[in-house]
């Protein structure tokens, strides 16, 4: 791994107390490639409800949902999930790993096929390799592929097919309509993984189906990303979370979250439904970062979502701009196979709707200097 490029380290973040900025193993740097989106994992609101609730119930939940570590937290939370999703039920797992996981093999079993899309998310495709049903995957975003593949898939007992909302690496947004229209056409349940959606897209952040004003099965999604907790979730009819509950086993044999991060998280959405001016103020920050790499003659990725992938190519060569970029003050890693495709390396820059004017200069100085010295533009 070493020698080809790929060989993974960790790096210690930590906060400074200048806005935006963040120490990288002790150096001053933007953090340009966080899931933070709005910027509410360190909202101070978030933080006030959590220590509230730890004060008064501890730390540790102390076992599964079904055991002893259910709460009134973790129950207002999957009231509040439903409320802001416009679903009848949901249900909170520890991570949005988990959910897929639970999820998708609970719900896919011998005899059925899951139809993915060849860039889903890795615990989606765990999820499909955990169930015991047949996967096919179709070509990215290609609804060809996926007519095809569904067309042929008639003599299975059930179809189910199974998207990211916004793809983690690349910051596209699948076509939900066509999905569900082929769904339909081919009588197919649809499972969408909101991850990077959610607070995102649709009306008050409410995500990939409220933006194409489609209703979907199934919604999974993490806290993780927009929310800025901890935690995943699904979301959908009252039966689907009712058979969840009983058979999704990472649901089941998992320590629930502790009730402090199901309080901070019940804050954040009610930020996000109630502030539908961060969402414009993200998208017009997306807009004008992306035109700007786009000018400098980078090969950008996405459209829409805080996720502007710029792809280098060769995982070495994606390796030394991140770290020419760090040498200026920006930290953004290098995300390289199997994360994304063969020599497909790339910078996964992310915006963040709390950057200020100085910081997204600093961004765009040290993206369009790296690219000159590596050659890449
Ligand atoms: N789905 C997608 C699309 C993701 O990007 C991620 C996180 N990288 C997850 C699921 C997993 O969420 P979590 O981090 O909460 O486990």
């Amino acid at each position: 791994m070493k020698n080809q490029g790929l060989y993974r380290q960790l790096r210690a973040i930590s906060p400074s107390q200048t806005s935006g900025k963040s120490y990288v193993d002790g150096m001053k740097s933007i953090v340009a490639s966080s899931n933070n989106y709005l910027g509410l994992a360190e909202d101070q609101r978030l933080t006030d409800e959590a220590v509230k609730i730890m004060k008064e119930y501890g730390i540790g939940s102390t076992g599964s949902r079904l055991t002893t570590g259910n709460t009134i937290w973790h129950e207002k939370l999957e009231q509040r999930i439903a409320e802001f999703k416009k679903e009848e039920a949901a249900l909170v797992f520890s991570s949005g790993y988990l959910a897929n996981i639970g999820v998708i093999s609970s719900l896919a079993g011998e005899g059925d096929v899951i139809l993915s899309d060849q860039l889903n998310h890795a615990s989606i495709i765990d999820g499909c390799r955990l169930s015991k049903a047949k996967t096919s995957i179709y070509r990215h975003i290609n609804m060809e592929d996926l007519r095809e593949k569904l067309m042929h898939s008639q003599h299975y007992r059930r179809r189910f097919i199974v998207t990211d909302g916004v793809f983690s690496m690349d910051g596209d947004i699948a076509p939900l309509r066509e999905i569900k229209t082929l769904a339909d056409m081919y009588n197919a349940y649809v499972i969408v993984d909101d991850a990077h959606a959610t607070g995102v897209l649709g009306e008050n952040g409410r995500g990939t189906g409220d933006h194409f004003d489609v209703a979907v099965d199934v919604t999974i999604g993490t806290f993780s990303k927009s929310i800025g907790t901890e935690g995943g979730f699904v979301a959908g009819s009252r039966s689907l979370i009712d058979y969840l509950r009983n058979r999704a086993r990472s649901y089941i044999f998992q320590t629930a979250l502790p009730p402090s991060i199901m309080e901070a998280t019940i804050k954040a959405i009610d930020i996000i439904e109630s502030s539908p001016q961060l969402q414009v103020h993200l998208q017009h920050l997306i807009r004008s970062i992306r035109n700007e790499f786009l000018d400098y003659g980078f090969d950008v990725r996405g459209e829409q979502t805080p996720i502007l992938p710029v792809v280098i190519g060769d995982s070495e060569q994606a390796m030394a701009f991140s770290k020419e970029l760090e040498k200026n003050g920006v930290f953004a890693p290098a995300i390289r196979p199997p994360s994304v495709p063969q020599r497909e390396s790339r910078i996964r820059m992310t915006v963040m709707a709390t950057y200020i004017e100085e910081d997204i200069q600093q961004i765009c100085k040290a993206f369009y200097k790296v690219g000159k010295q590596l050659e890449v533009i």
